[in-house]
């Protein structure tokens, strides 16, 4: 592209993303382009005077009044690779003339906030703007519960701080409101951005605040900043770390990567600064940003693609799924060519049309999604609302929400899915039977119920495409040696709705045998924990089907019987643990992992059965809970001296 092609098309982009809130495009096209522009303007010499890169943010709005910043605000100069780390530690050593040490935070993604305290009081709230004029949002800012509206120093002060919208506020919201918002960045701009504060007060917003612009007193440091501002009681969010080289500075971009997938809030990177002011100083800005910080952008997680198509899938429960096909996209490394919708109230919510250029989600544990149409097209149309079973033309039933086949003996994709679901690692963990073995056996030998497995013989597997000697035998032994399983496992093999893996392993533990599961009343299943009442009561109802009991005493007739699980005794034996707020030393996952390991259970929730809460960071209403029934509380350090006393 031409470079004045390319300045317009940037131009265009920011007018969108900074003075509308509404960006059509991500932020990582974005950043190719404008990295293309600074590579075209390096190798001309030619900077045009309406370039993006001599410019900070976008206009001011007319609506607002505007206000003087004390001092100017700027942007962050950005690097994406270790190498262009180092080369930046190897100038700013030359520019100051010493080794420098680094302050290392999130790079919260918001909009940035500049607040002037007077006389001990919030005086006034303004946009970044275009640097050296914002415009006046003290009323929207207001809403804003964390923010002190009246502080201890009675001097004049500039904080700044970045506007975000937490992602479970982010959930709440698009769960309530009609209108959906695409992101949780777009949302916190466009809600300080908005006339009406109340609008403002919907969205729940937070500020963290990372710096002091004027000050009528003096600081050293970017440590004195960030101490002064929690002292005055800003929020100055979760991470805060030194780093005196180079090498511990790259150590807390990985912890901070690492952590990203966890955090309430979308961060995109993590910002280095030089601590000491008077090296800063020295270092001074270019037109844009200082040279003294650095943005360490980590990879992209969100991009815009065209959606080919939808397509709905049916469920093991007869639920049909919209899958959409999209045009493949790379985000973060990773091609993504499917997304999920969730459900058709959703596609409408959302406006969702094929043919549309879509944003696309796709962050490292999760299925990518689709957040929101970026443009419509010329050949953008509606998703069709499904009229029959896709898979076996039955009508559907439609609730609020989702839609299901009403066919729920003979649809084919519910069968195999069923057979499959029954085979998988966590069930009964029969190896060799694949979706497709499934499909295959289904269609060519009529396997259509769990039970025909058992009934399976080397005569039947012959006749199946790619079944060799081999294979055969392989099979077979698969499905005798499944015969002996764990009755935690057998509950989760039958698929009842809602009845996950731990979910199985509570009515296990609780019941002991397939009878008293059988028989187990509404009540005795609702108090379990991970059990809400939906899920209880499909228990009951499973268990009064005649087809569904038909199942589990066939199964029980052709050998199927319960060994005692493997639970291991140790330091949590006897424990219902509750994991709450942020670890900083395990994933999730990982702690919940060890406690089982040491013979303790994990929920979700607060509830009668839990007896010990591990509380990380920032912890909320399950501590809260937690302190109001008197339940024991630990906190990081003495759960890992537990596990040590395991070892
Ligand atoms: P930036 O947002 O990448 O970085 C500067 C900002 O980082 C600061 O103003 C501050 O608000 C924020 N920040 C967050 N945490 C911070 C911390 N701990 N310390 C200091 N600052 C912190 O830069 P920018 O110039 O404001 O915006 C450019 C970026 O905006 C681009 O890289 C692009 O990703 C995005 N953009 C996107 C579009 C689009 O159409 N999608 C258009 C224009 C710009």
């Amino acid at each position: 592209m031409e470079m004045r092609e390319l300045v317009n098309l940037l131009n265009k982009y920011a007018r969108e993303y900074y003075d509308n809130d509404a960006p059509t495009v991500s932020d990582a096209e974005y950043d190719r382009l404008y990295d293309e522009l600074l590579r075209l303007e390096k190798e001309t010499g030619i900077v045009l005077s309406d370039s993006p890169t001599r410019r900070v943010g976008g206009a001011v709005k007319a609506k607002f009044q505007k206000h003087k910043h004390l001092k100017r605000l700027y942007s962050l100069d950005k690097c994406r690779t270790h190498e262009e780390l180092y080369a930046w530690f190897e100038r700013l050593t030359k520019l100051i003339g010493r080794k420098p040490d680094f302050t290392v935070e999130n790079k919260y993604d918001g909009l940035t906030v500049s607040l002037t305290y007077k006389n001990g009081k919030l005086d006034i709230a303004t946009t970044r703007g275009d640097g050296v004029t914002g415009e006046v949002i003290t009323e929207q800012v207001r809403t804003v519960k964390s923010v002190p509206t009246v502080i201890e120093y009675k001097g004049t002060v500039e904080a700044q701080g970045e506007a975000i919208m937490l992602l479970s506020s982010l959930a709440e919201y698009n769960a309530t409101h009609d209108e959906q918002l695409k992101n949780a960045r777009n949302a916190a701009a466009g809600a300080i951005r908005n006339l009406d504060a109340k609008e403002t007060a919907e969205r729940k917003l937070e500020i963290i605040f990372y710096n002091i612009g004027y000050s009528d007193r003096e600081f050293s440091s970017q440590k004195e900043m960030h101490d002064f501002l929690k002292e005055y009681g800003f929020n100055v969010g979760e991470y805060f770390a030194q780093a005196d080289d180079i090498g511990e500075v790259v150590n807390q971009i990985n912890k901070i990567e690492s952590k990203r997938e966890s955090l309430d809030y979308l961060i995109d990177g993590a910002v280095i600064k030089l601590n000491s002011v008077a090296d800063r100083e020295r270092a001074g800005f270019t037109e844009k940003f200082p040279r003294w910080a650095m943005a360490y952008k980590f990879k992209a997680e969100e991009m815009t693609t065209e959606l080919k198509d939808v397509v709905w899938q049916v469920s093991r429960t007869g639920k049909l799924n919209p899958l959409a096909v999209l045009e493949p996209v790379d985000i973060g490394g990773v091609t993504v060519k499917r997304a999920t919708l969730n459900n058709y109230k959703e596609i409408l919510r959302k406006g969702i049309k094929i043919g549309s250029r879509v944003f696309v989600r796709r962050s490292n544990d999760v299925i990518p999604e689709i957040t929101g149409v970026a443009e419509y097209t010329a050949e953008s149309r509606d998703v069709p609302k499904p009229t029959k079973c896709p898979v076996c033309n039955s009508d559907l039933i439609y609730d609020d929400t989702f839609i299901y086949c009403s066919n729920k003996k003979n649809c084919s994709s519910q069968i195999v899915s069923k057979l499959e679901h029954f085979c998988s690692k966590d069930a009964l963990d029969i190896e060799g039977i694949s979706e497709k073995t499934a499909e295959q056996m289904y269609l060519e030998l009529g396997v259509d119920s769990p039970l025909d497995l058992y009934k399976l013989t080397v005569d039947d597997l012959k006749d199946l495409d790619g079944f060799k000697d081999k294979k055969i035998n392989n099979t077979i032994e698969a499905v005798n040696k499944s015969k002996k399983t764990e009755l935690s496992r057998f509950i989760y093999a039958l698929g009842i709705n809602g009845v996950g893996k731990k979910a199985a392993k509570s009515l296990a533990e609780r019941f002991k045998t397939i009878d008293a599961i059988k028989n187990a009343t509404f009540g005795e299943i609702a108090e379990l924990a991970d059990f809400g009442d939906i899920t209880a009561d499909n228990v009951v109802e499973y268990f009064k089907n005649e087809d569904n009991l038909r199942l589990v005493d066939g199964l029980l007739a052709v050998g199927i019987e319960f060994v005692e699980s493997e639970k291991r005794e140790g330091v949590f034996s006897g424990r219902v643990v509750v994991l709450t707020g942020s670890l900083e030393h395990f994933k999730r996952s990982k702690a919940a992992e060890l406690i089982e390991l040491n013979g303790g259970t994990v929920a979700d929730n607060i509830n009668k059965s839990v007896n010990l809460v591990v509380c990380g960071k920032d912890a909320g209403s399950k501590l809260e809970k937690a302190q109001k029934s008197n339940i024991e509380i630990i906190d990081e350090e003495k759960f890992i001296e537990m596990l040590n006393m395991s070892e």
